[in-house]
Parts: C-alpha cells; sequence; structure tokens
C-alpha cells in the first residue's frame, strides 16, 4: 500500500465520528421483507417470480438446541431490490452487467431527490417529465456524476398490497417517468440509476409505452441501475445525502434484495 493521504483519512474519521455522534443520520430506504411484501405481478404467459418465504430449519430445539435459522427463497426481484443491466435485453451484453462483477463503488453515490408526492397523489399515473427535471436542476443545481436519481411519491405510504401494486384490468396505475425524460437521465446526465418507490423502476401503464417500459429499456440499455421499492424518501432532502445500494453478490444475478441506507445530515 502507499502512503495514506492525509486529508482523505481525516475525511473518513470525520463520517465514522459524525455517523456515531449523530451528525450523520442513517436512514433506512428498505421495506420490510417477508411472505405478504408485494411483489410485481406480470400476466399471463410471462412467468411469475415467487414471492419471499421463509422456512424454519431449528429454533433452540431438536433440530438445533442452541441455534436459530431459516431458508429463504424468493425471486431476485423482490421488495427493495436492485435491477442490473442484465436484467433487461438492451443490457445484456455490457461487462460487469451482473450482481457479482459491477465495480462496488458503482453502489454508492449522491442522491438527488425529486420530490413529486403531491402529484402522483392526484394521478397515479403521473409520469415525471424532462422539464420537471430540468426545473429541480434549476433550483438545486446539475445532478452530479453517478447520483441515484430517486422520485419521491409517497406511493410507499400504500401498506397494503393491493393498493400498493393498484391493479386494474388494464393494468397497474402506478407513477414512474415519462417516456421523454428516461433518454435524458441515462444519456445526458451521467448517472448510476434510478430508485422509485413503487414496485418496479416502470410506470404501471409502462408496457403500453414507447418504447415499452423505458426505464428498463433505456436505463439498463446505457449500463445504468435501478432501484425498486424505496421507502422513507420523505426523510431525504433533495441534495446532500449518499445513498449505499450493494446487492448481494450473486453470480450472474439480475438483481437482488438489499438493504438500501442513506446518510443524511442531520
Ligand atoms: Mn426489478
Amino acid at each position: 500500500m502507499s502512503a495514506p493521504n492525509q486529508p482523505v483519512t481525516q475525511l473518513l474519521a470525520a463520517l465514522a465520528g459524525a455517523i456515531v455522534q449523530g451528525g450523520i443520520r442513517v436512514v433506512d430506504l428498505t421495506v420490510p421483507l417477508e411472505p405478504a411484501t408485494p411483489t410485481i405481478q406480470l400476466p399471463p404467459p410471462f412467468a411469475p417470480s415467487k414471492p419471499f418465504s421463509l422456512e424454519e430449519i431449528s429454533r433452540y430445539d431438536e433440530r438445533g438446541p442452541a441455534w436459530y435459522w431459516n431458508n429463504i427463497a424468493c425471486g431476485e426481484h423482490t421488495g427493495t431490490h436492485f435491477d442490473a443491466p442484465i436484467h433487461w435485453v438492451t443490457g445484456k451484453d455490457y461487462p460487469n452487467n451482473a450482481t457479482h462483477n459491477i465495480p462496488v463503488e458503482r453502489f454508492i453515490g449522491p442522491a438527488c431527490v425529486i420530490d413529486v408526492a403531491a402529484e402522483a397523489k392526484a394521478n397515479p399515473d403521473f409520469l415525471l417529465t424532462r422539464e420537471i427535471v430540468e426545473e429541480w436542476e434549476r433550483r438545486h443545481g446539475r445532478i452530479p456524476t453517478h447520483a441515484w436519481v430517486l422520485i419521491r411519491t409517497d406511493w410507499s405510504h400504500r401498506k397494503a398490497a393491493k393498493e400498493f401494486l393498484n391493479a386494474g384490468p388494464d393494468g397497474s396505475h402506478t407513477p414512474g417517468f415519462h417516456p421523454q425524460c428516461v433518454p435524458f437521465l441515462a444519456k445526458e446526465r451521467d448517472i448510476l440509476g434510478v430508485g422509485v418507490e413503487t414496485v418496479g423502476t416502470d410506470a404501471g401503464q409502462a408496457h403500453g409505452f414507447d418504447p415499452m417500459f423505458p426505464c428498463h429499456t433505456i436505463m439498463h440499455g446505457s449500463n445504468r441501475f435501478g432501484l425498486a421499492s424505496l421507502t422513507n424518501l420523505d426523510k431525504l432532502p433533495p441534495t446532500g445525502a449518499i445513498v449505499i445500494a450493494p446487492p448481494l453478490k450473486i453470480i450472474n444475478g439480475s438483481g437482488s434484495p438489499l438493504r438500501v441506507l442513506a446518510l443524511v445530515p442531520a
């Protein structure tokens, strides 16, 4: 190892101190993972994803007198989860596009939180446009390199699966990104990816957009990531927080449930 970089050493010591002393709040952006956690529902003929399940192996009993543990099972895209570029056909040929080989520094970045909670409350099919993002930038500054762009919709306040998925005969009605907004974020800004409070990064009606599922198609087609089913975005400032979102190191994983943390100035 080379000689330590003194300013960075001090920076890390200050960071550790501020977490201990409360100058930095650690906010959990993760929803609880349990069998009732809503998972995305695809119409036939598409194959379904398993919900989360927990099977007890032993609990201080004859199966294991001093220990408690469980088997778990679920789809990779269950609860608060990470979408890797390999998840979508448009991202399948990038090198280092799966959960095990994405460079780990790309899991950590500054958060840009765009608050459209009022709009999503008035209209469940609300779509974030490029104009709203540009207006956000006029107020808060340009989206920095390797930012996580998070849409605050307060959708995670809908705790029951029925209200959260909000499905009708014509599919789900949940907010997301306007198709013209996604190329702007993916190609004109150098972001890590986007994060949402809904079950997936695309709007509920995005199967009918042009292109279909623009967030998946263009974000992953630009080697960027997604975070879905986030919560507590209402506890983050528009800028100034850092988000830490490393998925499980599943070999060739298309994503995984994860714990997402934000470091926030107190
Ligand atoms: Mn997903």
